[in-house]
């Protein structure tokens, strides 16, 4: 199925040269030159990715990406970053606001486009069969069951919903906001610190695999699975 990729970008020249990368690779552009735009678009139906400038007149890229992570109906779709040299600082405050890759300008458009098929395939993890394969970690969803390598590792009902979120959303970091919103759902009252119980006794259930540090801490902004220590 053909890939649509909303760009946001208010340069006219970055957004046709890209627009012209994405149709060459088999990809369907869609694009907005400002926020407002992009608002618009995606309120006609969400796409598979969305290439995001950092510096837009109006609402930045950053504003919007917090935006659109805080809906219901984009707050999966990938997000890659179009930054200029030196805006990297905030890369961090990228981090929290959900945003899954950069691209520092000026950049290739083969390079954009391996980065664009990269996250695609990542956040697609999860191959149809109901099975992920990560970090040294395999899930089978449709039986509920985890294994490291050829060993099946026990895990509880809330750590395997935790690890299941966590592999199918790879190097993003969620807030534990987030995660209670994801995990326990937004209805139920949760303390935030009940997050910490189920990471400490997930990483617990992967230390005698040597995989406890996929899960990883990110200081001030909450926790994120990595397939690489
Ligand atoms: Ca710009």
């Amino acid at each position: 199925m053909q890939r649509r990729i909303l760009i946001v970008e208010d340069e006219a020249s970055i957004r046709d040269m890209v627009a012209f990368a994405l149709r060459k690779a088999d990809m369907l552009a869609v694009p907005a030159a400002d926020a407002q735009q992009a608002l618009v678009a995606l309120a006609d139906a969400p796409p598979d990715l969305i290439l995001l400038d950092w510096m837009l007149p109006g609402m930045s890229g950053l504003e919007l990406a917090r935006r659109l992570r805080g809906q219901k109906e984009t707050a999966e779709v990938p997000i890659i970053m179009l930054t200029a040299r030196g805006e990297e600082i905030d890369r961090v405050n990228g981090l929290e606001a959900g945003v899954d890759d950069y691209v520092v300008k000026p950049f290739s458009t083969r390079e954009l486009i391996a980065r664009i098929k990269a996250v695609l395939r990542r956040s697609h993890g999860d191959d149809g069969s109901g099975s992920i394969d990560l970090g040294g970690l395999r899930i089978d969803s449709a039986a509920h069951r985890v294994f490291a390598g050829d060993t099946r590792i026990e895990v509880g009902p809330t750590e395997y919903r935790l690890l299941h979120f966590f592999m199918s959303h790879p190097e993003r970091v969620y807030s534990r906001a987030q995660l209670l919103d994801r995990i326990w759902g937004g209805s139920v009252y949760v303390e935030e610190r009940t997050v910490d119980v189920h990471i400490r006794r997930l990483r617990k259930t992967l230390e005698p695999f040597g995989l406890a540090d996929r899960v990883q801490t990110v200081r001030g902004a909450g926790y994120l699975f990595s397939a690489t220590a």
